[in-house]
């Protein structure tokens, strides 16, 4: 693996960036104030990014994981989708994460059926924005207590819960829903099922006020006698014991590395403005000069661009992984948890350097310390990621480490 940004991905980082920077960067402050209002400057962007994957085996949204299975062995190919949307991502969330996770057909359901879905499935949900709903109100960090059921009927499953928590559930096109084909296997028996809007049955019951990513709308959604079609179950409708959650599982190999990108976006978008400031305030921030007689504020700062970069490359790496499809569960898990908590330190500690300029409106610092949190709960919070990477370490079933 190397260090540098892959030549070929270049361009796209750097289109990405000037999306970030003249797109996302000028409605932030307008969207972390209007909560529940679509940014219909998406739109337009969303084409934007489109037109710049078309053609392209090496796209920078959130979907474009599902490249990796086209490119990274047949092809030859080391740095495929995984890496580029990791990349994509970062420079997407220096201008905005909540944008960015209202950014039509960039949803986690997006890269979940990419990771599940088979050929067919893919081709047929191509082009679609989809949310991803795991969520119960009795199921937060245990998904396998999801309670939200799946019966076959003919042609059909009848989908019968409640999900909460939904990013992108009231504006996405379809919902990969998480359900039990029978509660009495356990984990096996969960499967996701695509659900595509207007279903009669699925319905959204509320969206949520929250700390920050407030450009990103999150619902709850009610599933009642909810009709979907056989072919919409994504992957395998096989209870195998023995193989476990593992199905619905890869979705986390794809979608983690993705969510510590966006951590890893943030936090440099913190730092940068950061030394800029620190800078203006008369600090040297000049890395020639020895740790020892840098100021408390520089010492600092140092630090957490370690950090950053730590982060960063445990990032690049689980993605690089998944092109090159060696198993990459723990290290997902790894990048996740660390890009996650390095995020929210560095963007609070920011705000505390910037001073009173940090914690007022005149700048975002404030903005991305909140928006940052959350990148540190979804798609498994700090403390399961850290209990997944001790099983993994100590080669522990979920029964065994709890
Ligand atoms: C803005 C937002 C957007 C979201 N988007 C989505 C989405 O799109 N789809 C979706 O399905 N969900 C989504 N979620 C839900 C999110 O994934 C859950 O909040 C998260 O998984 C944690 O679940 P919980 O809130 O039920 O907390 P709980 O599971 O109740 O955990 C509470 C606390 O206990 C800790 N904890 C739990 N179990 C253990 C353990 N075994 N060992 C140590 N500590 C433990 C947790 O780390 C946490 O700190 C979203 C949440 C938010 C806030």
């Amino acid at each position: 693996m190397y260090l540098e940004t892959p030549k070929k991905f270049r361009a796209l980082v750097d289109q990405a960036h000037q999306v970030a920077r003249h797109y996302l960067r000028p409605i932030s402050r307008k969207y972390d104030k209007a909560e529940h209002a679509y940014p219909k400057e998406l739109d337009l962007l969303a084409a934007l990014l489109d037109g710049m994957n078309a053609g392209s085996p090496d796209a920078v949204g959130a979907d474009s994981a599902s490249k990796r299975k086209d490119t990274a062995v047949e092809e030859g190919v080391k740095n495929g989708g995984n890496l580029a949307a990791c990349l994509g991502v970062m420079e997407m969330c220096w201008g905005d994460v909540g944008l960015l996770l209202g950014m039509p057909r960039q949803g986690l359901g997006n890269a979940a059926i990419a990771a599940v879905a088979n050929d067919e499935q893919r081709e047929r949900f191509s082009g679609i924005w989809a949310a991803m709903a795991i969520t119960e109100p009795g199921c937060g960090s245990d998904s396998a207590a999801i309670r939200t059921s799946a019966t076959r009927d003919g042609e059909h499953y009848v989908l019968n819960g409640e999900k909460i928590f939904v990013t992108s559930g009231a504006r996405a096109d379809a919902v990969v829903v998480w359900a039990t084909l029978d509660r009495n296997l356990g984990r096996a028996a969960i499967k996701s099922f695509v659900v595509e809007k207007g279903t009669p049955g699925m319905s959204v019951t509320r969206l949520e006020k929250k700390l920050g990513i407030k450009a990103s709308d999150t619902a709850s959604i009610s599933f009642n006698d909810c009709r979907v079609p056989a072919a919409n179950l994504l992957g395998n409708a096989e209870i195998d014991v023995q193989k476990g959650f593992a199905g619905v599982m890869e979705t986390f190999d794809n979608t983690r590395p993705l969510v510590a990108a966006m951590a890893v976006g943030v936090a440099k978008a913190s730092l940068q403005r950061t030394r800029e400031l620190l800078k203006s305030a008369g600090c040297r921030c000049d890395y020639r000069e020895p740790p020892l007689t840098a100021s408390h504020a520089e010492a600092t700062l140092y630090r957490l661009e370690a950090e950053w970069e730590a982060a960063r490359l445990l990032t690049l790496k689980a993605a690089w992984m998944a092109d090159n499809r060696l198993p990459n569960s723990k290290e997902a898990s790894i990048a996740k948890a660390k890009a996650g908590r390095v995020a929210n330190e560095i963007t609070l500690k920011c705000v505390e350097l910037a001073g009173v300029l940090g914690y007022g409106e005149d700048e975002l610092l404030e903005k991305w310390a909140r928006d940052s949190k959350i990148l540190d709960i979804f798609e498994g919070t700090q403390q399961i990621q850290l209990l997944i990477i001790a099983r993994r370490l100590l080669g522990k079933s979920s029964s065994q480490l709890k």
